[in-house]
C-alpha cells in the first residue's frame, strides 16, 4: 500500500474508534481529504484509496488540479477564503463552498452558479471561538445570514463551518466544538433543514465527532505536513 492509502486506513480507524465512543454511527461523518499544497498525483493515490471528497483552500490552485483530474469522479469542497473576484471559478468548479460568511458572496455564487448544474451546497462560517482570523460570521448573526442563504435559489444551504484556534487538551476542543453544535442545533429549531457540520481537523477530530460534527476535514494525517511554505 501506498503511504497516502495506509494513511487513509488510519484516519478511517480514528474516525471509526471516535464514533464508538461517542455512540454514534460511522456513516455520519463523512471525510473530506483536504489536499491543498499537495499535487494531482496525491489526490490521485488518495482517489485510488477511497477518498471521494476532496477539499481546497486556493482556488486557482484547485482549478489547475480538477483539470488534470477530470477523469476522476470526484467532489470537490472550497474550504478557504472566498473574495468577490473568485466568486465565479467556485460557482463553476466545486460542488461544495464551505468558507460563505456574507450575504454579498452568497449572492455572486448564486448568480454565477451555472444552470446545468445542480445547486452548489453551502456551508456558513461561523468564527465560532471569537478567534482572531477575520473569517466567519460571528455566532449572533448567523441565523439572519442562514435565511438570506437559504432563499437564493441557485445555493442549497446545508449547514455550518468551524475553524477554531489551535487548543492542545480535548476538553478545550471539546467545549468549542460543543458550541458550535448548540448553534447548529438552534438553526434546525429555527426551521433550516440543515445536516452537515464541518468542523474538526488532524490534531481535533475525536473532539469533533464528539460533540457532533458530520464532517472532518484532514489534510497532514492523509497527506504529509505541508512545511512552513503556507
Ligand atoms: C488545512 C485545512 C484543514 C486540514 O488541516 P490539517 O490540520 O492538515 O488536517 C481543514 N480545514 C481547513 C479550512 C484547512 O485550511
Amino acid at each position: 500500500m501506498t503511504t497516502i492509502a495506509l494513511n487513509l486506513q488510519s484516519v478511517r480507524a480514528r474516525i471509526a474508534a471516535a464514533c464508538a465512543a461517542a455512540g454514534r454511527d460511522v456513516n455520519e461523518v463523512t471525510l473530506l481529504a483536504v489536499a491543498k499544497t499537495f499535487g494531482p498525483d496525491a489526490v490521485r493515490e488518495a482517489h485510488a484509496a477511497g477518498a471521494n471528497a476532496i477539499g481546497e483552500n486556493y482556488i486557482q490552485e484547485a482549478v489547475e488540479k480538477q483539470l488534470l483530474l477530470s477523469d476522476l469522479d470526484l467532489q470537490w469542497h472550497c474550504i478557504g477564503p472566498i473574495q468577490s473576484n473568485k466568486t465565479r471559478l467556485v460557482a463553476t468548479h466545486f460542488d461544495w463552498a464551505q468558507t460563505v460568511d456574507r450575504l454579498k458572496i452568497a449572492q455572486r455564487l448564486n448568480e454565477q452558479r451555472p444552470a446545468d448544474l445542480p445547486p452548489l451546497a453551502v456551508c456558513i462560517q461561523v468564527n465560532i471561538d471569537g478567534g482572531p482570523s477575520k473569517s466567519g460570521v460571528a455566532p449572533g448573526e448567523v441565523l439572519a445570514l442562514a435565511r438570506e442563504v437559504h432563499a437564493l435559489p441557485r445555493l442549497a444551504l446545508r449547514g455550518l463551518m468551524t475553524i477554531p484556534e489551535p487548543v492542545d487538551d480535548f476538553a478545550g476542543q471539546l467545549a468549542v466544538h460543543r458550541k458550535a453544535r448548540t448553534l447548529f442545533e438552534d438553526l434546525r429549531d429555527a426551521g433550516l433543514p440543515l445536516d452537515t457540520l464541518s468542523m474538526g481537523m488532524t490534531a481535533d477530530m475525536e473532539a469533533a465527532i464528539h460533540a457532533g460534527s458530520t464532517m472532518v476535514r484532514v489534510g497532514t494525517a492523509i497527506f504529509g505536513g505541508r512545511g512552513a511554505a503556507r
